[in-house]
């Protein structure tokens, strides 16, 4: 009886013992998975299944997409709501916390969260932000700002200047830097700590970092009534400049407009602004495909207006859909993963796990602001 009794204390002490050697065949080691160097992420915003789809069978049947490795679904309810807005979904990713809709580079009790671009500049990686909204829009300003609400664009340009962490950007929204209820030029203050400005035609003479370009006073026009289909070039003169320094980039992109095609029930809208965004992806598959240490992840932030295809041709020349309402809808949206570590996006998860997934991607954990 004592004996048994004895036997059965020490094979649990056994099983407690936390130094027993464990079986680590086929659990990766930290030294043999290397840390990413490079992260461009990549979000459609607005830009659900359907979208792609309509986009796709509008461009023959095949988008720069299909080249993505793996492919993951998001669920994108912020934390206040079953309906994200694009400020609680973009600070999702930027800091790995749900947050009320409205907020950004907040958490749900209103509190600064270092973004993911913040952590790799402090780490000295270069980084940049390309988008087809302001900068200042609600999408890019998750990634530098911390404010209550998206609504307070002087505020956001404000933060842009104070924490210049940005060091080369494409996008409209100059006003709200020239603009100002303060009257402060923000221009010349970026202009005092470095920072040069180019018009968008000269965007490839951009060779150094510290760089930007507005591409319109307000939000940038949609490619419908006449913008300038700048976004590859962007991305590539982004890749070009941010490559240059040694210890890697981050860099966001958004083809910020898909999601008011959604807004506005417009399918060639969406098409449109997609298959520009799917030029850029192609750039940017382009120099991750040489570079091997470069990750892609292209996704959503949620899906605009319950959006659905019901009617086209099989050759493409004619794509239409039907919306349900102008808004974002609840519906999980996909992501996709290009090049080292692209098998950690696969699967279904929260939208806040893009960030846990970067950080631990490029090896950086979060410090408090
Ligand atoms: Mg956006
Ligand atoms: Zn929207």
């Amino acid at each position: 009886m004592k004996c048994t009794h004895l036997l059965i204390t020490f094979l649990f002490l056994i099983s407690c013992n936390n130094s027993r050697p464990v079986d680590t065949t086929n659990v990766p080691q930290a030294s043999s998975v290397p840390r990413v160097k490079n992260v461009i992420l990549m979000v459609g915003d607005g830009m659900g299944i359907a979208q792609i789809t309509a986009a796709l069978y509008a461009n023959g049947n095949r988008l720069a997409l299909e080249k993505m490795q793996q492919v993951g679904l998001i669920k994108t309810h912020s934390a206040d709501k079953l309906i994200t807005d694009s400020a609680a979904g973009a600070t999702a990713f930027s800091t790995g916390r749900k947050t009320f809709n409205g907020a950004i580079g907040l958490d749900k009790d209103s509190l600064p969260q270092e973004t993911v671009l913040e952590t790799c500049k402090k780490n000295g990686m270069s980084t940049g932000i390309v988008v087809t909204s302001s900068i200042t829009h609600a999408t890019p300003a998750a990634f530098y700002a911390h404010v209550l609400s998206r609504k307070l664009m002087d505020d956001i340009a404000l933060n842009f200047v104070k924490n210049p962490v940005v060091d080369f950007f494409v996008g409209g929204g100059r006003k709200y830097f020239t603009q100002r209820q303060d009257n402060i030029n923000l221009l010349d203050s970026l202009k005092a700590i470095g920072y040069k400005f180019y018009p968008l035609d000269s965007l490839h003479a951009v060779s150094t970092l510290k760089a930007g370009v507005f591409t319109a006073e307000e939000e940038p026009a949609s490619l419908l009534r006449g913008r300038t289909p700048y976004l590859p070039d962007a991305v590539s003169t982004a890749l070009n400049v941010l490559s240059k320094q040694d210890k890697g980039f981050f860099l966001l992109v958004e083809g910020s407009q898909i999601d008011w095609g959604g807004h506005a029930e417009d399918s060639d809208y969406i098409i449109e602004e997609i298959l520009e965004f799917n030029r850029a992806v192609e750039e940017v598959l382009r120099f991750a495909e040489k570079d091997k240490h470069t990750l892609v992840v292209v996704t959503a932030d949620h899906e605009t207006g319950g959006y659905t295809i019901t009617d086209g041709t099989l050759d493409g020349s004619s794509v239409k859909g039907e919306f349900v309402n102008n808004y974002h809808s609840a519906e999980m949206v996909p992501v996709f993963a290009f090049g080292p570590r692209a098998e950690s996006f696969a699967g279904i998860y929260e939208n806040t796990a893009i960030y846990d997934k970067l950080m631990a991607a490029l090896g950086l954990q979060r410090s408090a602001l």
